[in-house]
């Protein structure tokens, strides 16, 4: 009677998780399929869905593009825009003096003079990376510009002076790190990944910047 019972729950339990590794799977194929159409496009299908499933998925819809042999470096592409795009509107209704962007120090110039403070590194705009032009024209704008020297450094300046917006460069898990940091904090935040990750040297589309720090609606996107 007891062995009957049981073999009657472990096939329960059995049907139960094939039935619940065949939903993931089902899920994350259709979310593999979004991700790609948003890659191509541009355009974002059910944001917040594609958002939740990426966040609790990513782990089966990475191998499914291995698989595919499709670049899977796409999901946290497209996951970063997604979230560039769900925090758009809040973001742009934050008053640009209450602004902050997040510049890593390794997009600096190799012979870079500036100084480092207790408020992240000084650039001077000596002229030999693009950091000092940018610094300048976001300054102009009402932004706060910071050249962040260490990991530590943007939590300590988010507790100081608590933003009330973000924009942060650096490489995609520097960017969803800190993403999920500012999502933590209720900051709405924009990230501008690097196109050359490493140590030093590093570079960024400027262009994106310029337009994520602009005032408007649509920019920052994609
Ligand atoms: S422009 Fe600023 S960040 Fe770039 S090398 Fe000069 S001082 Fe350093």
């Amino acid at each position: 009677m007891l062995i009957g019972y049981l073999d009657h729950l472990f096939y329960l339990v059995g049907k139960s998780v094939v039935l619940l590794a065949a939903l993931v799977l089902i899920l994350s194929i259709i979310g593999a399929v979004l991700i790609l159409y948003s890659f191509r496009t541009g355009h974002f299908f059910a944001a917040k869905l594609m958002l939740i499933s990426i966040s609790l998925l990513e782990s089966v819809i990475k191998p499914i593009f291995w698989l595919m042999r499709a670049d899977y470096t796409i999901v946290d592409d497209v996951g970063v825009r997604l979230r560039n795009y769900v925090n758009r509107t809040k973001f742009l209704e934050v008053p640009i003096e209450k602004r902050f962007i997040f510049m890593p120090q390794c997009v600096r110039s190799t012979e870079c003079p500036a100084k480092l403070t207790p408020e992240g590194i000084k650039c001077v705009n000596c002229g030999r990376c693009e950091v000092g032009e940018a610094k300048r024209r976001a300054e102009s704008m009402g932004y706060k510009f910071f050249i962040v020297p260490g990991s530590s450094f943007i939590k300590r300046i988010i507790k100081k002076y608590r933003p009330g917006a973000i924009v942060g460069v650096g490489c995609q898990m520097e960017i969803k790190e800190g993403l999920d940091l500012c999502h933590s904090h209720d900051i709405p935040a924009q990230g501008v990944p690097l196109t050359k990750s490493g140590c030093v040297a590093t570079t960024l589309d400027w262009d994106q910047l310029y337009d994520v720090i602009s005032d408007q609606a649509g920019a920052g996107k994609n």
